[in-house]
């Protein structure tokens, strides 16, 4: 079970996960750290703690799996009791869930110490590790959950997209579907963030294409407050939307596109010594480099004030063009020509329900300007409604200045 925050290791041809994406997403550069370069991070107590609690949740849920569960594709079934090889001597049978001492042997053997800032840190967490497993498994006890997977490695390739991820728990739903669930040890958790994981939508993708039944619940499982946040899989827009991410992703580490992208995600990581962004001029390159920075701030000065003054000039030929009704004006050495550009505007939100309650339908792609002004002068579209598509629509003028380098004669 891979706690948010794991780092899988991946060239740029490898399949995408969900935190591999976030990584992306925040940074690129820092991706290319991570995942090109191979760099590692100093390991946080927060990620040990969650490491060694899904590592009990796997020994404790991997009884109760149902043997007769089939991946679709032939040859991959997922793991049973039978095939999952225990490496903590543990005795578990089909099931059945471990008593109270072996869920702790089990968790003393998990236990993960990388990370913790001290002794102090780690028997706080570890503590808290304990309660959560001891209280989640009295739950257990009354309610046996029914999974057909635990920890599956799922891989898809999504319309071209090659992505894959560990799911903490697959069940069979009530209505004969599938419910994902993913365990969560952090301190809060909303329905909003089952709402608007993208985890879980990737992860909805991956069984849509690894199992032929269809998902019929999402859940973020509080192991804090063992409340399970579930919500209903998401929709073919919201999958397309999140499709169009993950597709910006794949793009951009296709072309090897890893500039930096600083923000608040700049504090926590740990490469910034090595970042572009950061990295420090060597000092027999300061002086020169310097000189440069400031000749470039005082051209910019002048561009500015230059920019300035012709904005404030135009101005004042267009007040002056207003006032006389004229659109051309003689200076000495050339004439200023008045310019107009027209721009169209037809809110789609307007537009859209006139032509679907016109029978036209939704277009697939939005009309264009000039499209919707041709529908205006079709002849063969009736006309009241071509006049209330044109009545949706406004005009912007924006007028500038040209100049004609004769003189003027006239
Ligand atoms: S320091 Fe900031 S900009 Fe640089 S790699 Fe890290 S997150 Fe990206």
């Amino acid at each position: 079970m891979n706690p948010a925050g794991a780092a899988f290791q991946v060239s740029s041809g490898s399949p995408l996960s969900y935190s591999s994406v976030r990584t992306y997403q925040e940074c690129p550069q820092r991706w290319k750290f991570l995942y090109i370069d191979r760099l590692s991070e100093t390991p946080r107590g927060y990620f040990s703690f969650g490491r060694s609690v899904h590592s009990v949740l796997e020994s404790m849920l991997r009884p109760l799996v149902e043997p007769a569960s089939r991946r679709v594709i032939p040859g991959r079934t997922q793991k049973t009791l039978d095939a999952y090889r225990p490496t903590n001597g543990e005795e578990l049978s089909e099931g059945r869930l471990p008593s109270v001492s072996e869920l702790l042997k089990l968790y003393d053997a998990a236990w993960v110490r990388d990370g913790y800032t001290s002794t102090e840190e780690e028997s706080r967490y570890k503590m808290l590790g304990a309660d959560l497993l001891l209280r989640y498994r009295a739950a257990l006890e009354e309610e046996r959950p029914h999974p057909i997977a635990v920890e599956p490695h799922l891989e898809a390739t999504w319309d071209g997209i090659p992505i894959h991820g560990y799911i903490d728990r697959i069940d069979r739903g009530k209505g004969g579907g599938l419910e994902i669930l993913d365990y969560k040890t952090s301190r809060e958790l909303s329905e909003e963030d089952a709402r608007d994981s993208d985890q879980l939508s990737i992860y909805q993708v991956l069984v849509e294409r690894n199992y032929p039944d269809p998902v019929e619940g999402l859940t973020l499982f509080h192991l804090r407050s063992l409340k399970p946040l579930r919500v209903a899989p998401r929709g073919r827009s919201a999958i397309e939307t999140l499709y169009d991410r993950v597709g910006t992703v794949s793009d951009g580490i296709r072309a090897q596109a890893f500039e930096p992208t600083p923000g608040r995600q700049c504090t926590r990581c740990e490469f910034k010594p090595l970042c572009p962004e950061f990295r420090e001029v060597p000092a027999d390159e300061r002086l020169h480099l310097a000189e440069l920075v400031d000749r470039f701030r005082a051209l910019r000065e002048r561009e500015q004030a230059l920019e300035s003054d012709l904005r404030l000039t135009a101005e004042e030929l267009h007040r002056a063009a207003e006032h006389l009704g004229v659109h051309r004006i003689p200076g000495s050495s050339g004439t200023a020509l008045r310019r107009k550009e027209e721009v169209w505007q037809y809110p789609s939100e307007q537009l859209v329900p006139l032509l679907e309650r016109a029978g036209l339908g939704e277009p697939a792609t939005p009309l264009t300007t000039e499209a919707v002004r041709r529908l205006i002068r079709d002849p063969s579209i009736d006309a009241e409604l071509r006049r209330r598509v044109a009545e949706t629509g406004s005009r912007r003028v924006k007028w500038y200045w040209e100049l004609d380098e004769g003189v003027d004669a006239s």
